[in-house]
């Protein structure tokens, strides 16, 4: 086990009466480290693929659907007046900002717990050439409705490893579907990257129970850049209730410890169709890899984001190979109404 994971300062108890509070506070007390720290990242070729896998996405799903916007917008003077917007819950300190630039969008809008990471992806944001409009709010998008008045139809809704925070509750995920789904128009895309629950189960029951010496001690699998621990094999109800399953994350030089929520993929896809929302896609990160590697603009981009050196050879060990694959990647469609 990482030797952060003791629970000499209740972070367990703490974490059971106030989970969002508790992973705001992990999330904005993680420091901006600037790119070129960045770079001397223990996992920086998990970070970089996780980006890759991000911005193989966008440009797959999501410019589709901002293309068709863009296209019905009539040209005037020398800068097109695109219409496109996304709204991107989760969206953490903006590290997908860039990637939504290339993506040609004309307004973005970004929601996230953490105050101080909203702040700092102000000051990003401000940084750079302002490609499109921003906005950003600090809100728990699990509890509160985004307000309409920041809102005009979305053509996109993003939440990148952000959703599985909601699934502590029923009522929580409805509000996200609700915040999801609510300006999204009709034809939109909602897209997102989670943890695979169905892996993290089956890796579960292979697991022996815990020392009954020690049972805090849970049930964890992993390798030395992440370490997965159920405290229990059920959530509540003996698993009868789809939701409020918890177990512990911890990610080397990102995530320390944190609790997080079993994802039941059928019971989520049944719910999203009551918020007009129709599946199109979900692959683990492992199978994007096969499917879009080759693909020419995809190839490149491996190389641009450093996931690859230049002869080819992968940023990534074993050990962040195997954390990747975590994770799946997702897009739903609105329905007409
Ligand atoms: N989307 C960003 C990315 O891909 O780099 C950040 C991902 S980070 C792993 C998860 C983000 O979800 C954190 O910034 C966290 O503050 C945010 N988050 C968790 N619970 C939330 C909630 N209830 N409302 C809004 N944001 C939340």
């Amino acid at each position: 086990l990482p030797e952060d994971s003791s629970d000499q300062d209740g972070r367990e108890e703490r974490a059971k009466r106030t989970t969002s509070g508790f992973v705001a506070s992990h999330y904005n007390a993680r420091p901006e480290v600037g790119k070129i720290k960045r770079e001397e990242s223990p996992i920086i070729g998990l970070k970089n693929f996780n980006n890759w896998i991000k911005a193989v996405m966008i440009a797959r799903f999501a410019r589709p659907a901002i293309r068709e916007t863009n296209s019905h917008v009539v040209t005037t003077g020398r800068r097109p007046k695109y219409r496109a917007r996304v709204l991107d819950l989760g969206c953490g300190k903006g590290g997908d900002l860039n990637k939504w630039g290339k993506a040609e969008i004309a307004a973005y809008v970004g929601v996230d717990i953490a105050e101080v990471s909203i702040e700092q992806a102000r000051a990003r944001l401000s940084e750079r050439r302002r490609l499109f409009d921003a906005d950003f709010y600090d809100l728990d998008c699990f509890k509160r409705k985004v307000p309409p008045h920041l809102l005009s139809p979305f053509d996109v809704v993003s939440m990148q490893f952000c959703m599985h925070y909601a699934f502590e509750t029923e009522d929580q995920v409805r509000m996200m579907l609700t915040n999801v789904t609510k300006y999204l128009r009709p034809g939109g895309v909602f897209l997102g990257t989670t943890p695979n629950a169905k892996q993290l189960l089956r890796r579960l029951k292979k697991l022996p129970d815990p020392d009954p010496a020690h049972p805090e001690g849970g049930m964890s699998f992993g390798n030395g850049v992440y370490n997965i621990r159920f405290t229990s094999r059920h959530g509540p109800g003996k698993g009868a209730h789809p939701y409020g399953h918890q177990y512990w994350f911890w990610l080397k030089d990102a995530v320390d410890n944190v609790p997080e929520w079993i994802v039941r993929w059928d019971t989520f896809v049944t719910l999203a169709g009551e918020f007009e929302l129709e599946l199109q896609y979900k692959e683990e990160f492992h199978g994007i890899y096969e499917q879009e590697q080759n693909v020419p603009e995809f190839k490149s981009l491996l190389q641009t984001m450093r996931v690859v050196d230049s002869k080819g050879e992968s940023s990534l060990d074993q050990d962040q190979w195997e954390a990747a694959n975590i994770y799946i990647g997702f897009v739903f469609k609105k329905r007409a109404p």
